[in-house]
């Protein structure tokens, strides 16, 4: 297994370097949404902790990711009216890992819609913006 990578591209949101539709922060972790999103209002995420996989993330770090993956969970659920919810993460390649900086998919589900394909197709912009913010206003 490697080392952590700083210039993956999670780290690059984490320190403002490339832009991100925040929907959650606190002292450990931040929540933004996929730009190529599997469902609506798919979400990650991450630990602020320069962490490569789910075997990198200390106990304190891992209860505030957890933590914050059942708040925003709820809110994805109540924002979008969802009927269920998926919940994801994958390590290294042969786990299907892409970025490597540990995160946690939040994907909200209706019944009979399928997922959408991982790393698929880029969502519009506008859209992405609009369930973001049905999820920040559920956080509120
Ligand atoms: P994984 O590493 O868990 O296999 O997947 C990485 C996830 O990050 C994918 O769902 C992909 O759509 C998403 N992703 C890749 N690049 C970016 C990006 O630049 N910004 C955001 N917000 N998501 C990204």
């Amino acid at each position: 297994m490697s080392a952590y990578d700083p210039s993956n591209i999670f780290a690059k949101i984490l320190r403002g370097e490339m832009p991100a539709e925040k929907v959650y922060e606190d002292e450990k972790t931040l929540a933004f949404m996929d730009i190529m999103p599997r469902t609506d209002g798919h979400t990650l995420v991450i630990p602020k902790a320069p962490a490569r996989t789910f075997f990198d993330v200390g106990p304190d770090d891992l209860a505030a990711l957890y933590a914050s993956v059942q708040k925003i969970s709820r809110a994805a659920v109540k924002g979008l009216g969802a009927d269920g919810l998926t919940i994801q993460q994958f390590n290294e390649p042969a786990g299907g890992q892409v970025v490597f900086h540990m995160h946690v998919h939040i994907l909200p589900r209706w019944n009979g819609i399928a997922l959408r394909p991982h790393t698929g197709e880029m969502a519009p912009k506008d859209l992405v913006a609009a369930n973001a913010e049905k999820i920040r206003a559920a956080l509120r």
